[in-house]
């Protein structure tokens, strides 16, 4: 292994081999395939001349590390080219507020997609108000509409493609076109797709938030959050770290790069049994619609099949009417579905979820109960059966 593609976003390489290749040097790391797990603050100059001018490859552990650096670029190399930097932060929320505090000041006014995830909300609507930050939400498939909604103060656009419960699927080209001509930066919550199916720094985006608590991190087991940024907005953004004093831990960053290579087997077998699951699932009685953009009868899939090359696992299903109780005995039914929050780790989730009460910009209102769905690395066989006896026992408590 030459050093020769440590993260060049301009490699020629796909992106599964840079997931595989980047971020790797051999001989820094005295021959180990991987880096260290370095726990560090301080670094020690040799020489007085030496910490006089902040000589050294390292200066202190919060500004990075052989670990850090490692994942770095291989963050850089699966954003492609546009991205000029990403910074690492101890959580996904964290990643989001630090991006908007970044390039945010008093009197600045955000565009938040109304699709977007609820703590990115919290965060706006508290936060950022108390900053004197002014938040207004608009209908994720308001396309180049977005113009009528621009104020003079409008500094960010923040959307998520597709929203990680509802799934509506904004057109972040067209929305990035009029937010630039307009001067404002766009901030995209990429969580659901990743960088690898869905690289939207090359669609106009100028600071891409990953959640790597979900796919990247892979198996349920680490708080992770990345910001990777272009050329116009990174400055700002490694300057707001740098000031916020954000960093992750060391065992995060070691495990974040670990899952980050095998993305591309686990996110292509996320998809495949995602889509079976929801192809199966649309053919229930039970089930009124599914909600999944890779779907061909998704009203957002002409622009997943434009903008994304894949899906991810995770999408969500409206039942028929049914009372809280018979939604609760196919939850209590299921045994490969787990209840819980956070998604992209190899296990199956099911989860209920109601918009309603913070949607503003739109009215959500889908004609019967929601259930999120995360279709883990099991067999669909087992979870189809598995679904079919939750079926059954939602149907007698109807
Ligand atoms: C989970 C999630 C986050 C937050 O990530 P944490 O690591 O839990 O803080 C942000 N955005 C989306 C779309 C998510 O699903």
């Amino acid at each position: 292994m030459n050093s020769s593609d440590h993260g060049d976003p301009a490699s020629p390489l796909s992106p599964q081999t840079r997931l595989v290749t980047s971020g790797r040097d051999t001989k820094a790391q005295k021959g180990f395939v991987n880096p260290p797990v370095v726990r560090g603050s301080t670094v020690l100059y040799p020489t007085a001349e030496d910490l006089h001018a902040h000589r050294g490859e390292y200066s202190y552990g919060r500004h990075g590390t052989p670990t850090t650096r490692a994942l770095q670029q291989a963050l850089m190399a699966l954003e492609g080219p546009q991205c000029a930097g990403v910074g690492l932060a101890p959580s996904g929320v964290s990643a989001i507020s630090t991006a908007l505090l970044a390039v945010l000041k008093a009197g600045d006014h955000v565009l938040v997609c109304d699709n977007a995830y609820r703590p990115t909300r919290l965060f706006c609507d508290q936060m950022l108000k108390r900053y004197g930050i002014e938040t207004s939400y608009f209908d994720p498939l308001i396309g180049a509409g977005i113009a009528a909604h621009l104020k003079p103060n409008t500094a960010v656009v923040m959307v998520e493609a597709p929203g990680s419960q509802s799934f509506e699927m904004p057109d972040i080209p067209a929305i990035a076109e009029v937010a630039h001509a307009h001067g404002a930066l766009v901030i995209d919550d990429n969580t659901w797709a990743t960088p690898l199916y869905h690289r939207s720094l090359d669609q106009g985006v100028d600071i891409s938030i990953q959640a790597g608590t979900k796919y990247i991190g892979g198996h349920s087991d680490i708080m992770f959050g990345t910001i990777a940024a272009n050329k116009r907005a990174w400055p700002q953004v490694a300057e707001g770290i740098r000031q916020l004093g954000v960093c992750a831990g060391p065992d995060d960053v070691f495990l974040a790069l670990r899952g980050l290579r095998t993305l591309a087997v686990r996110l292509a077998q996320h998809q495949q049994s995602g889509l079976e699951m929801a192809r199966w699932l649309g053919e229930r009685p039970e089930v009124q619609r599914v909600l999944h953009p890779a779907l061909e009868s998704d009203p957002g899939h002409a622009i997943w099949k434009r903008d994304f090359t894949g899906a991810s696992g995770l999408f969500s299903i409206v039942l028929q009417p049914a009372p809280q109780k018979a939604v609760d005995a196919l939850l209590d039914t299921v045994k490969l579905f787990g209840m819980g929050y956070s998604w992209g780790g190899f296990e199956s989730l099911a989860i209920p979820f109601d918009c309603t009460t913070y949607r503003s910009a739109t009215q959500w209102n889908p004609g019967g109960p929601a259930l999120r769905l995360h279709i883990g690395l099991e067999s669909t066989d087992d979870l189809k059966a598995d679904l079919e006896r939750g079926f059954a026992a939602f149907n007698a408590a109807r």
